[in-house]
């Protein structure tokens, strides 16, 4: 057993000295997180400058292979982890929250750069948005224009602790009934999200504001 398996030991049974590395007395929870963690198979995808930071850090300086995680697989039905590695435009956005939707669970997002995390140097331009979490659940946000590797590795490691924090009582997946998926945006003249349809609807049917505060122009 290596010595990385000796944190599995559970403090509240110790086991002696001279069989520490050949037993260990832990828990499903520890054991399936373990596990979980140090397999993450990220899918290959990228879409702007952060995805060659990204690229850098599956080449060997870096080697991922240390997290179980040198290859990325090109399915979605394969991988449990999506990065957004670059600028989200609105012509990209069904695209991903359909491959997000057809990830089987446990999956798990990381939001890699300022643009994928809030919009970065494009924030309220016409054709992004202002972050992937106005679609997706986001797990890890890494900061930075564009983050390095080792920030990207911090990441990772940042999520593996946030498995080994869930409970096999309590994560979603295996609670009764199916998930639901998200339903994928609609890209038109511009970007409709059809959980805001209701809202959308309500807006569009005001009466429109003829009053002259309405019809001046803003001075700021
Ligand atoms: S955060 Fe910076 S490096 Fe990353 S995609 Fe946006 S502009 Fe490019």
């Amino acid at each position: 057993m290596s010595n990385e398996a000796v944190s599995l030991h559970n403090p509240d049974y110790p086991v002696p000295e001279e069989l520490r590395h050949n037993i260990a007395i832990t828990t499903l929870d520890r054991i399936y997180n373990w596990s979980r963690a140090r397999s993450v198979w990220p899918m290959l995808f990228g879409l702007a400058c952060c995805a060659i930071e990204m690229i850098a850090t599956a080449a060997a300086r870096y080697d991922p292979a240390r997290f179980g995680m040198e290859v990325m697989r090109p399915s979605p039905r394969q991988a449990d982890l999506m990065i957004i590695a670059g600028t989200v435009t609105k012509k990209m956005v069904p695209q991903i929250v359909r491959l997000y939707n057809q990830m089987s669970e446990p999956r798990y997002v990381i939001a890699m750069g300022a643009c994928a995390s809030g919009g970065g140097p494009f924030k309220e331009g016409y054709s992004v948005v202002d972050g992937i979490d106005k679609f997706i659940p986001v797990d890890v946000y890494i900061p930075g224009c564009p983050p390095t590797p080792q920030a990207l590795l911090q990441g990772f490691i940042t999520l593996h602790e946030k498995i080994e924090g869930q409970s096999i009582t309590t994560v979603p997946w295996y609670r009764k009934g199916e998930g639901e998926a998200i339903p994928v945006p609609v890209l038109g003249p511009d970007l409709i999200d059809p959980r805001q349809t209701a809202l959308i609807r309500n807006v569009a049917s005001q009466p429109p504001d003829t009053s002259d505060a309405a019809q001046e122009p803003a001075t700021d």
